[in-house]
């Protein structure tokens, strides 16, 4: 998907501050982070949102999560990540991803 941000980001063709990389997923620093750890994880090949997220991409993004979260130390401290979704779910971004927060308290919760 030549035209999606993230398949751009991905491909090295728009820059990013990448925190780790296998090789099917990808995650960098996201450019307004809302937490002092704001990590986006996206697979590599391109899916629109978490309704077409197959087993073997879960896992591939629930196994970086682990990896991302103890890199970034808040493995003990905790975290939230966060997958939008369409339109009331406040997706900007039509290419699947987690955002994984941390580093502070984070405000309220929605569920
Ligand atoms: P969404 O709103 O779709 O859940 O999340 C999209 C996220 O991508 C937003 O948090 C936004 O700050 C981030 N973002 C948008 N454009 C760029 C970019 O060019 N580079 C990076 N690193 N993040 C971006
Ligand atoms: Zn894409």
């Amino acid at each position: 998907m030549s035209d999606c941000l993230f398949c751009r980001i991905v491909a090295g063709e728009i820059p990013s501050n990448k925190v780790y990389e296998n090789d099917k997923v990808f995650a960098f620093r996201d450019i307004n982070p809302q937490a002092p750890v704001h990590v986006l994880i996206v697979p590599k090949r391109h899916k629109d949102n978490i309704l077409a997220c197959d087993a073997d991409t879960a896992a591939a993004l629930t196994d970086a999560v682990r990896v991302i979260a103890a890199q970034e130390g808040v493995e003990k401290s905790g975290f939230r990540v966060v997958s939008n979704c369409g339109k009331d779910g406040a997706q900007s971004v039509n290419h699947l991803h987690l955002h994984l927060m941390g580093g502070k308290t984070l405000p309220g919760r929605m569920a």
